[in-house]
């Protein structure tokens, strides 16, 4: 059977992928362990990611981008799910970055992207409060208008990126008794900032190594020219025009999740044996390897098509929602299928399985959560 490759690979991704493999190996998955333990990776490693050009590579150069499409973007994704890292936060970096491209002042996008890109800035999104995940409207952190200055004061939970961050988009009310309409994004650069703490990264179940947290925002002071594109009341709609790239992420790095959790298990369940023969030889393993083997091609196969319709600027929400939470349904299942092919071993966090079968769970919860995305579609039958 001839192998599948994605559609939107040319020959300068390929050389990407290659570079991008080589330092992941190199630099990255030395350090697999103590992330999980310590429960987040030191910024020294995204200022290391940055040099490589493993972050915002789809930022215009003179942004300090490569000025590249989102497949480079999405090669980093799929290294990150091969060799089972979980720790390193640039999908938010790449939300961040394109909030900023899109929305953004030219002043804005000089002084905050080129260190993104760079790895000296890491950056934070922070919708979600303890009160509020799913119904992003009733957030109730405030950045009230005081002389030059907004006076930023709430809270906000399971941040990703959260203790690295330095540069962090907070989602907040400059009207508080608006909904849709009270909402703005305001970038808050915590280095010095008084009144901002965050909590000791949180114990998750899954995605260990990724550093996530609460932060804490008491009577903050940020400059109004931190308002994302200056104008009060357009963060919700900035939000919801942007959110089909972040779903359509989640997607990708489901597939690309689903494409190495088989890979490992068709190689082990080669050389396990028992009853006198490799588990492979049972049709029973068979059958359930060519069910997931058929699931990851069909998901490769549409995520493939969102990729390219990011990449000419025509990816619609309901179609992002589909992948989101079709492909994290997906993963989910097939990395307990995995997992349970490989008997006890596969519950050992020492096999990369354990790993991928933990760190899908959340999959189906962030980003939106699946019952939210068919919400979504279902708005369109
Ligand atoms: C590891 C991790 C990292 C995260 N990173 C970030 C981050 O960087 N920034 C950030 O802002 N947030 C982040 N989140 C938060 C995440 O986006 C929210 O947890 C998610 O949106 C769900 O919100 P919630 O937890 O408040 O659940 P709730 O909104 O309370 O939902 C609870 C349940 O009710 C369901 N539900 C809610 N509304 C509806 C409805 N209308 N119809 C049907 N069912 C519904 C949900 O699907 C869910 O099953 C992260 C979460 C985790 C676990």
């Amino acid at each position: 059977m001839q192998a599948y490759q994605s559609p939107w690979m040319t020959e300068d991704h390929a050389i990407f992928r290659d570079a991008v493999r080589k330092f992941v190996d190199a630099e990255f998955v030395p350090n697999r362990e103590r992330w999980i333990e310590q429960k987040r990776m030191e910024p020294e490693f995204w200022r290391k990611a940055g040099e490589v050009g493993m972050l915002c590579p789809d930022v215009p150069t003179e942004y300090g981008g490569a000025g590249v499409d989102f497949g480079f973007d999405a090669i980093v994704y799929e290294e990150m799910q091969r060799s089972c890292i979980s720790s390193f936060g640039n999908a938010i970096q790449s939300i961040v970055a394109h909030y900023l491209l899109v929305y953004g002042t030219e002043e804005q996008k000089h002084r905050w992207l080129p260190k993104m890109a760079t790895g000296e800035t890491i950056s934070a999104i922070a919708m979600t409060e303890p009160g509020t995940g799913s119904d992003l409207q009733a957030v109730t952190t405030t950045a009230l208008r005081d002389g030059d200055e907004y006076v930023v004061n709430g809270s906000k939970t399971f941040i990703t990126n959260g203790t690295n961050a330095n540069l962090i988009c907070v989602i907040c009310k400059t009207d508080p008794t608006a909904r849709a309409k009270g909402i703005s994004l305001v970038m808050v650069e915590t280095d010095g900032l008084e009144g901002f703490s965050r909590s000791p990264p949180l114990g998750k179940i899954g995605m260990q190594g990724q550093d996530t947290c609460e932060l804490f925002f008491d009577g903050c002071r940020v400059p109004v020219s931190n308002l994302v594109g200056l104008e009060e009341g357009k963060g919700f709609y900035q939000l919801m025009a942007q959110l089909p790239r972040e779903r359509l992420i989640v997607g990708l790095v489901s597939v690309a999740a689903m494409e190495a959790a088989l890979a490992i298990t068709i190689e082990y369940t080669k050389g396990r044996r028992a009853f006198n023969k490799a588990i492979i030889e049972f049709q029973a393993t068979r059958f359930k390897l060519a069910e997931k083997k058929t699931e990851t091609r069909i998901a490769r196969v549409f995520v493939d098509y969102c990729i390219e319709r990011l990449i000419a600027g025509e990816l619609d929400a309901e179609t992002a929602s589909m992948a989101k939470w079709w492909c994290s349904q997906k993963q989910f299942e097939l990395a307990s299928d995995c997992l349970q092919l490989h008997g006890g071993y596969g519950y050992m966090t020492e096999y990369p399985i354990a790993h991928y079968f933990i760190d899908s769970r959340v999959q189906m919860i962030y980003a939106g959560s699946n019952e939210i995305m068919k919400e979504l579609i279902s708005r369109s039958l």
